[in-house]
């Protein structure tokens, strides 16, 4: 019994130490199986993406990590996705052709500033604020329906396997200061979203990182969660973990609001395949 982690970034992106690092760490901690998922290299200069003349090389590592770890722990290689229209989705050439076993698809921009640089909405507050004004003139609703509309317009056409950090806007408006998550155009967004994500068939992650690295709680909020389990939408737990020693983080605490919420599954790629199995708080049985 143990937990798996398909949500992970190396130093290929923004992460540290090398995947082997990260999975040796893995396999320490007796994991049954690992995903790597750094960020798929856009079409714009990046300081946090796979540069695209890494590519390559990241896939190939991660094929020759199967090979040398064979038995010890099944290895996937995957790709945190963005989704950027008109530039970058799941259809990109070099991303099909990579063969990959699976992706998380998530929303880091929204939109054009005015120079035409895709707008960053997870990184500092400060240039949130200023594309804010820039591209909404301070209307904080227009903008998050716009990621919400984004996410489900990326849910169509580039069908990730797993839906990332969902509502990873909230980290903006932390303590409700620009917006209230219980308000109901938010409440109205999430919801379309989620329903969205029931008839494409999308598994949508818990991810653990804002409750370590934020100070928020988890994505998506208990709120969503409970509607997620009302709804039976598919989840599985990860930690987008940057470093080795992240890759467990709030795994425990995570499973005990998800089986207190009256969650009895969760999904993990497992034999190639994406299967559900229950879990508790000691990990998921596989
Ligand atoms: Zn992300
Ligand atoms: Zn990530």
């Amino acid at each position: 019994m143990s937990w798996t982690n398909f949500h992970s970034h190396s130093a290929f992106s923004d992460g540290v130490k090398d995947p082997e690092e990260h999975l040796l760490a893995a396999i320490q901690l007796g994991m049954p199986a690992y995903g790597f998922s750094d960020h798929s290299p856009i079409p714009f200069p990046s300081s946090w993406a796979i540069q695209p003349e890494d590519f390559s090389r990241y896939c190939q590592m991660i094929d020759e990590l199967k090979e040398t770890y064979h038995g010890q722990i099944q290895i996937y290689k995957g790709l945190e996705m963005d989704y950027i229209p008109g530039h970058f989705d799941l259809n990109d050439p070099m991303i099909r052709s990579a063969n990959l076993d699976y992706t998380v698809g998530s929303i880091h921009f929204t939109d054009f500033l005015p120079d035409g640089t895709p707008w960053e909405i997870d990184g500092a507050h400060k240039p949130f604020l200023e594309g804010l004004s820039l591209i909404f003139d301070n209307d904080i609703q227009r903008m998050v329906k716009r990621y919400y509309a984004l996410t489900r317009e990326m849910i169509q056409l580039s069908r990730p396997d797993v839906l990332g950090h969902m509502d990873k806007i909230k980290i903006q408006s932390e303590g409700g200061n620009l917006f209230d998550e219980h308000a109901l155009w938010y409440k109205n967004a999430v919801m379309e979203t989620l329903e969205f994500a029931l008839k494409e068939d999308v598994i949508i992650e818990v991810n653990t990182r804002g409750t370590y690295k934020k100070a928020t709680n988890l994505y998506p909020s208990p709120w969503i969660l409970k509607e997620i389990h009302r709804m039976g939408i598919k989840i599985m737990l990860n930690s987008d973990s940057h470093h080795p020693r992240e890759i467990l983080h709030y795994f425990p605490e995570a499973a005990k609001i998800l089986l207190d919420i009256g969650f009895d599954q969760l999904w993990v790629l497992w034999d190639k395949q994406w299967q559900p199995f229950p879990f508790d708080e000691n990990g998921v049985l596989t």
